[in-house]
């Protein structure tokens, strides 16, 4: 191989894909696993914006929660198998189907359902049994440890699904924002993802009701 393409695939330091930049608190802040995992696909400024767009990013998506939030969602191959990406996106899709369909009270999608029940069936998990002195412990352990991480997704989905207060799931109620969270605030009024997006709609209300003045002064 010559010329410019060798030089591309040979060139040391080559910098990894980055994910958009997005801050941690942000980008966690769905109060769940499988919420969070869900707005890893969301808007900005009224565009999709994908974070999951390749194993790479996948990758470092999970890297990131596991170390934001101290959950360790066990060992991960390193790069994930596109066979497992694709598998994970199918996740994400059939659990953002039945989220929604959680929170506008419509029956869950039976695909959906089946993507969900794939996942957990294809990896159970198990106690293992380990000794320290006199002392034993159980630890939950999958029988594929590599896919484990997609396991507790499901899990966690399945979970929130039937046995989380589904009045506590909500989606953001800024109109430019999809993103969903699990409400676990005290008076549990929260409206929205985060703060920013609760800023955005209280300055644009803000604006219109000064235009709104404005206008009847001059029409005056
Ligand atoms: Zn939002």
């Amino acid at each position: 191989m010559t010329g410019i393409i060798s030089n591309l695939v040979s060139a040391p330091n080559v910098p990894e894909p980055e994910l958009p930049h997005f801050e941690d608190s942000v980008m966690f802040a769905g109060g769940r696993l499988s919420l969070d995992f869900v707005n890893t696909f969301c808007m900005r400024r009224g565009a999709p914006v994908e974070f999951l767009w390749s194993a790479e990013a996948l990758e470092k998506w999970l890297r990131s929660f596991a170390s934001f939030t101290g959950k360790d969602l066990g060992p991960l191959d390193s790069p994930i198998h596109e066979e497992l990406f694709t598998r994970a996106l199918d996740l994400r899709t059939a659990i953002r189907n039945l989220v929604l369909g959680a929170i506008q009270n419509q029956e869950p999608s039976p695909k959906a359902l089946r993507t969900l029940n794939q996942v957990i069936r294809a990896n159970p998990t198990y106690p293992r049994l380990t000794q320290k002195g006199l002392v034993l412990t159980a630890t939950a352990t999958a029988r594929t440890e590599t896919e484990r991480w997609l396991t507790e997704i499901a899990i966690d989905a399945a979970d929130l699904l039937t046995n989380g207060d589904l009045k506590l799931v909500r989606q953001c109620e800024a109109s430019t924002c999809i993103r969903v969270f699990y409400d676990t605030t005290k008076n549990h009024k929260r409206r929205w993802c985060v703060e920013k997006c609760g800023s955005r709609v209280k300055s644009a209300a803000y604006y219109e009701r000064k235009k709104g003045v404005r206008e009847f002064s001059e029409e005056r």
